[in-house]
């Protein structure tokens, strides 16, 4: 990265996250001051303990550990160039029934007060984690972000209002922060979600436990390595906009079935499998067209899908908890 396009200082919300955590290491890897917020704390909660295990202690990186509803947000922005909000609750499935006001609380009011507080202290730029979610899923070509949403499940409405919200503070005139919101399409790679499809697949094969295969296995992804979810993110610090909406993708879509079979080559093993009935809110198939973010980002995806899935593999057989007993 040039001297022209690099952040003194930036705000990673959701840095105890798989996303956020991968993010603050390429940002403190380039140079900037990070200022990363999370309400997972490392010491009562081992998958954040995980994630931020190459940040904590780093002399560019500071840690605030608290719920974003309670911090004094405009503080904490004071003086950053991006504030990059990928703070959420994320999943599908879980989004119907009781934890819906959990959703609705992290996804769009703590949105919502992100954007008031950039506004407050003139923060520049606000990069928006959205999502492949907001499109709905009978597709028969790839999504364009023109095309009118239609979100299948609670997570992707508010996705969609986190979006749209974020899209009508940076146009609304005398607002100094302007907005990209990225549309991540099923994001992989090491540290991935354990409720994530690749992550549960290639544990299925350390472990011999089963995994859940919710539908036939037909159900198409457009699956995006985490390190080119990251450059793109990073891009969209300096695209020239004021309020934009873009699709991050990995270039093509592949099968559950597909993704079964690479597994069972990467890493030599069965998966097991147990089939269950399709879950409300999933949708058929994800596909991104990446005609703006090819233009605006300048983003190409690099990483085939068997390549990602090597290196998830490698690092799920590196992590010192890993069951190693199950490979015997
Ligand atoms: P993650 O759950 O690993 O990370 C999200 C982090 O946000 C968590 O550490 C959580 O503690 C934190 N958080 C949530 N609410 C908070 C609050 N009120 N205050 C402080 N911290 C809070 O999820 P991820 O997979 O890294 O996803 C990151 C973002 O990208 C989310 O907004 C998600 O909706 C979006 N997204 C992810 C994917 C994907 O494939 N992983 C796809 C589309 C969109």
């Amino acid at each position: 990265m040039d001297d022209v396009n690099r952040i003194e200082q930036a705000v990673v919300t959701g840095v105890a996250g798989f996303i956020g955590s991968h993010l603050a290491e390429a940002l403190v890897e380039q140079g900037s001051q990070v200022l990363g917020i999370d309400r997972r704390h490392p010491s009562h909660d081992p998958i954040a303990a995980e994630n931020l295990a190459g940040l904590l202690g780093h002399p560019r990186f500071t840690f605030i550990n608290e719920n974003l509803t309670e911090l004094n947000l405009p503080s904490v922005a004071e003086g950053a160039g991006v504030v990059f909000h990928l703070a959420g609750v994320p999943g599908v499935r879980p989004s119907w029934g009781e934890r819906f006001r959990d959703y609705l609380t992290s996804n769009v009011a703590v949105t919502q007060q992100v954007l008031e507080a950039c506004i407050a202290v003139g923060v520049p730029r606000l990069v928006l984690a959205s999502s492949s979610s907001v499109y709905g899923g009978n597709i028969d070509r790839a999504s364009r972000e023109e095309d009118l949403p239609v979100p299948l499940s609670p997570y992707g409405v508010t996705k969609l209002a986190a979006e749209r919200l974020s899209l009508a503070y940076a146009i609304k005139p005398g607002t100094p922060t302007s907005v990209v919101a990225l549309r991540y399409f099923t994001v992989y790679g090491p540290r991935q979600r354990p409720d994530m499809a690749i992550r549960r697949v290639l544990e299925a094969a350390i472990t011999r436990r089963p995994m859940h295969l919710f539908g036939d296995g037909s159900q198409r992804r457009d699956f995006t390595y985490v390190d080119d979810a990251v450059a793109a993110t990073i891009a969209a610090a300096f695209a020239p906009t004021r309020a934009e909406v873009v699709n991050v993708g990995g270039g093509r879509t592949f099968s559950m079935l597909h993704v079964l079979e690479c597994a069972a080559e990467i890493t030599g093993l069965d998966v097991p499998v147990v089939h269950e009935a399709r879950q409300p809110g999933d949708v058929e198939a994800t596909e991104a067209d990446l005609t703006k973010a090819r233009e605006l980002l300048g983003y190409e995806p690099a990483t085939p899908l068997v390549e990602g899935m090597s290196q998830q593999w490698k690092w799920l057989l590196s992590r010192p908890s890993h069951p190693v007993a199950a490979l015997a």
